[in-house]
């Protein structure tokens, strides 16, 4: 009984400060404009079982793209081990799920053969992220912190494995023959250690216990962590643009203000709401989906790789945008959420991300392609831009005779609209 309580205990604790930090982040999605999504829940769910259960985009690249998806349908399968733990945990029990018999046992061999493959999954992906240098993973929007906490999270996922194992293996040591389950695996490991008696009670009380623990902390980690897209790849998939990726949105101020003026009743209509901001200047201007998508990215440099203008050595990198978005909202979206006047002087356009970061991009929308979560680079980027334009004035020298031909001749050149037809004359 004082086992079970101490487990509740830690249990508590670890969900009231997962519960925590979920109230933080839900302070952020305030503070963001809100997206209307336009259903087609049918298409959004074929999707997310494409693209985050199949892996599909994340198999681009075949070799990593197979041990990523490995390890991800390994944590799935894990996952229901994990459930057990908890229930055994709270009740006191022995492999409370045992009851399931022989669906039981595929629970269990495929968890215990999954738990070796993640293993060597996680001690593969940290051997080439320390002993090779993969250009993807650098850029001057990774920190010396970003990329240690790549290695930790990595190292929780290897120590997960170890334990998982562990238990197991300790478990057929203890329990022999009346051991319930099927563990492949841990048989065989269990044949070359020499334990039994005493020492293998001990051996499965330490590992389940290092076990669970690992999950508690890992669990409370992984929201500030890269890979928390273990958590929300499946809300971003589900929720990104079912639109063709060229798809802008017009801004619904300005299309009211054309439809107003082509219908002659720019004059007559009372204005109640004051103008909003045009485009985005700082956390509080993106939506809710932009910030979802920078608490998504993992990172990977996907993006990056592809990018023309990066590729060609301009300042961008669409990574950065999000890496930048996400430190932002870190620094400012819990302040302003207490109190909606709050500024610090500082914006995520030009203080994080500068305009030759934003004007560097084609709009070709390879990084949108390419990455595996579906996250948007060129909708958000085309946003701070807008804010650029319409609020600042701040455009390319280029630009500007643009625009002013646009104004004056209602086409990009020079030439007066009357003149258009010349051609014909000649
Ligand atoms: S859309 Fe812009 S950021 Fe994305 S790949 Fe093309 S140039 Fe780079
Ligand atoms: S935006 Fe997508 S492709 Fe780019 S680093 Fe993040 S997860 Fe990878």
């Amino acid at each position: 009984m004082v086992v079970q309580i101490v487990f509740f205990l830690l249990l508590v604790v670890a969900i009231g400060l997962l519960y925590r930090t979920s109230l933080e982040m839900q302070k952020c999605f305030r503070i963001t404009k809100p997206v209307s999504f336009d259903g087609l829940w049918q298409k959004r769910l074929q999707l997310t079982l494409k693209v985050v259960l199949g892996q599909s985009k994340i198999m681009r690249k075949p070799f990593v793209g197979m041990i990523h998806a490995l390890v991800f349908w390994g944590f799935l399968v894990i996952t229901i081990g994990t459930l057990e733990l908890v229930v055994d945990g709270l009740s006191g029990q022995y492999r409370s799920f045992s009851g399931l018999e022989r669906i039981y046992e595929i629970i269990t061999a495929s968890g215990d053969i999954f738990a070796v493959i993640v293993l060597l999954g996680a001690a593969f992906f940290l051997v080439r992220r320390m002993g090779f240098h993969i250009k993807r993973f650098y850029g001057i929007e990774l920190t010396r912190m970003n990329k240690q906490d790549a290695n930790i999270a990595l190292l929780f996922i290897l120590f997960l494995m170890v334990s998982l194992l562990g238990l197991n293996t300790y478990d057929l040591l203890w329990h022999e023959t009346q051991t319930e389950g099927w563990y492949p695996v841990s048989n065989i490991l269990a044949s070359w250690i020499n334990g039994n008696g005493l020492m293998a009670r001990e051996g499965f009380h330490f590992f389940w216990w290092g076990h669970i623990l690992l999950i508690f902390i890992f669990a409370n980690y992984l929201p500030y962590s890269k890979h928390f897209h273990v958590f929300m790849s499946l809300p971003n998939v589900f929720l990104s643009s079912m639109k063709p990726l060229a798809f802008l949105p017009a801004m619904p101020d300005v299309t009211k203000e054309v439809k107003l003026m082509l219908t002659g009743d720019a004059f007559q209509v009372e204005e109640t709401n004051e103008p909003g901001r045009f485009g985005v200047k700082d956390v509080e201007d993106v939506t809710s989906l932009n910030y979802l998508n920078a608490l998504t990215c993992t990172q990977c440099g996907r993006c990056t790789e592809v990018c023309p203008a990066n590729i060609t050595g301009k300042e961008l990198s669409p990574r950065k945008i999000f890496v930048d978005l996400r430190n932002r909202m870190m620094e400012k979206g819990p302040f302003l959420s207490e109190a909606p006047k709050y500024h610090d002087d500082l914006s995520l356009v030009s203080d994080y991300i500068t305009n030759e970061e934003l004007w560097a991009c084609t709009t070709c929308n390879a990084c949108a392609q390419e990455c595996p979560l579906n996250i948007s680079h060129p909708n958000l980027i085309m946003d701070m831009r807008r804010y650029l334009v319409l609020e600042e004035g701040k455009v390319p020298e280029g630009l500007n005779a643009m625009f002013a031909n646009i104004e004056n001749n209602g086409a990009p050149w020079k030439f007066s609209p009357q003149d258009r037809l010349n051609w014909t004359q000649q």
